[in-house]
């Protein structure tokens, strides 16, 4: 009876069975499945001989997208397709690219030096650590790798020379004469305002921790640091190095409210 019921099972429901699962083997094989995956990968591959006039469209097509007058090389790799160095390269530079684009030049050609590092302490204390080129982005950057590598020569020439720049013995001198002149104090022989190179300099030096809490941005990107005068400037204490710690935004107001 049981050797009667086989050719039963394998002739009828069996088979059905069979056939779902050979169709399927069948549909994936003839990739009839669609590699979702993939569907919005685009990959940038690296192209040899682009026309000038492919790159000038398409620099044309992100500044209208972005309805700018100009670009900068940052807006540029972030919406375009080749790459602002690979402009830089078939043009001369980024601003001969614009003008044959027929774009207006970017207002900022000559960037100070001093504009540059000061940025550069900005990312630094913002990061809470010394920042690396792939940090150099926006909207923490107002400038681009490029631009610090093309003034520099290399990214770490860019960093030394900023190490010099800051710890310059003149930092402690540089008070403007605006500066005195918005805070004249007989009694003092440094300004109240600390400018950023010094503050820089503290909070470098202090490795970007609260010398209160030991809050640093590197572990909790809403962390502000400041330089706060030790021995308050109200009480006769100096801008100076030696006077100046590294406090977090939250230690620095409990701080300030301490009667001496
Ligand atoms: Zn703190």
């Amino acid at each position: 009876m049981f050797l009667c019921m086989i050719p039963y099972i394998t002739t009828t429901t069996y088979p059905k069975t069979i056939l779902k699962l050979t169709l399927t083997i069948f549909n994936m094989i003839s990739l009839k499945i669609k590699p979702v995956e993939m569907k919005n990968f685009n990959l940038k591959l690296h192209q040899r001989n682009i026309s000038e006039q492919d790159m000038i469209e398409d620099l044309i097509k992100v500044t209208k997208k972005l309805t700018k007058q100009t670009l900068t090389r940052i807006d540029y790799d972030e919406h375009g397709h080749f790459g602002a160095t690979t402009f830089a390269r078939k043009f001369g530079s980024w601003n001969k690219a614009l003008i044959a684009a027929g774009l207006n030049l970017n207002c900022r050609i000559n960037i100070p030096n001093e504009e540059l590092f000061e940025n550069l302490a900005n990312i630094w204390l913002k990061l809470g650590q010394q920042p690396v080129g792939n940090d150099i982005i926006k909207p923490i950057s107002k400038f681009s790798l490029g631009t610090y590598e093309k003034r520099f020569r290399s990214w770490n020439k860019a960093l030394l020379a900023f190490d010099d720049y800051i710890k310059n013995p003149n930092i402690f001198n540089i008070a403007t004469d605006k500066e005195v002149f918005n805070d004249p104090s007989p009694s003092h022989r440094t300004p109240r305002k600390i400018n950023w190179r010094l503050r820089a300099t503290v909070l470098i030096r202090d490795n970007c921790i609260c010398r209160m809490c030991g809050a640093s941005p590197a572990k909790d990107s809403s962390i502000t640091l400041h330089a706060d005068h030790i021995n308050p400037w109200s009480a006769g204490g100096e801008t100076t190095t030696d006077n100046l710690q590294t406090l977090c935004h939250i230690c620095n107001i409990g701080k300030s409210n301490i009667v001496f």
